[in-house]
């Protein structure tokens, strides 16, 4: 198959779909980035690398890095994460405070700002610093040095995380947070900074598709625990629209309102693709059209 062909025509194909989407807001430094970008990267287990557009260019990861601190977590502190956090898809946006109400602290899954704010807090307390540890890890399995965070995206996110800082001090109500809150925050709102290109992202990806295999060829998961991270990605890694996201594209994936999403191909690779405008649920519009038409043409997807 004509890899590079395939990327050049789904990007032609896919692109103008960014039409039917919105940029977040919310934060005012994402609101600026230009709708009309458009990047997608395939990493191959073999090494190669295919990109078409804006592939190079970095962008704010956001949500995506919550795969990665995921992975970090799991293999460190094994099975004791899920007393702290579930694993059952929420059904419910990403910043929601209600039903961390109802469950009594103990957020639905580890990509839902909440469980995310679990994984950091843990990171902190096993590694005392999870930016830092995060970006080390990006920074190596990805081969860019440059990999950093956006300062001026995290002063824009951290003067506008209201509900994330209500998440946090409900958890830290409940009992379930080990560090201070405005200490997990800083972390969260970093980390969700952290500028990466499609390129970097699908590299820094391969882990997930080589069943547990870092760059260098080291162990950074077990087979299982690679298995059990595709699983999550899969059921809870596109917001309430995580369903929609499986019926459509058949492939683990995790999303960020930056417009990423990472998809990842067990045993063969990782896509990434970079389109700025979201969907209602903080999906990229083309980003996921993209993917839809990469599976549907190759037929590669876990299905
Ligand atoms: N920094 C964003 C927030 O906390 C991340 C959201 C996302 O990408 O899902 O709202």
């Amino acid at each position: 198959m004509d890899l590079q062909a395939l990327l050049d025509d789904l990007a032609k194909e896919a692109a103008p779909f960014a039409a039917q989407g919105k940029v977040a807001d919310y934060i005012p430094a994402l609101a600026a980035v230009d709708p009309s970008r458009f990047g997608i990267a395939l990493a191959t287990v073999d090494g190669a690398v295919y990109g078409h557009g804006d592939w190079r260019e970095p962008f704010s990861i956001q949500s995506v890095s919550k795969a990665f601190s995921l992975a970090l977590v799991l293999a460190r502190d094994g099975e004791a994460l899920w007393r702290r956090v579930g694993r059952e898809p929420s059904g419910n946006p990403f910043n929601s405070l209600v039903q961390l109400e109802y469950e009594k602290g103990i957020p639905r899954n580890p990509f839902i700002n909440a469980g995310a704010l679990i994984l950091i807090d843990r990171l902190l307390s096993l590694t005392g610093d999870s930016l830092g540890t995060l970006r080390e890890f990006l920074r190596t399995e990805s081969g860019n040095p440059a990999v950093d965070v956006d300062r001026e995206v995290a002063a824009s996110e951290a003067a506008h995380g209201h509900r994330n800082a209500a998440l946090a001090h409900f958890m830290a109500s409940c009992g379930n947070l080990e560090n201070p809150v405005e200490r997990v925050l800083d972390h969260y709102f970093r980390q969700c900074s952290l500028t990466m290109s499609c390129a970097d992202l699908a590299r820094a990806g391969l882990f997930l598709a080589n069943h547990g295999l870092g760059a260098d060829g080291s162990r950074l998961l077990t087979r299982s625990e690679a298995k059990r991270i595709n699983s999550i990605m899969l059921t809870c890694g596109t917001y309430d629209a995580a369903g929609d996201f499986a019926y459509r594209v058949g492939l683990p994936g995790k999303s960020g309102v930056g417009g990423g999403i990472l998809a990842v191909l067990p045993g063969r690779g990782v896509l990434c693709v970079w389109s700025p405008a979201l969907d209602t649920h903080g999906n990229s519009v083309a980003g996921v059209e993209a993917l839809d038409r990469f599976t549907t043409r190759t037929g590669w997807s876990v299905f």
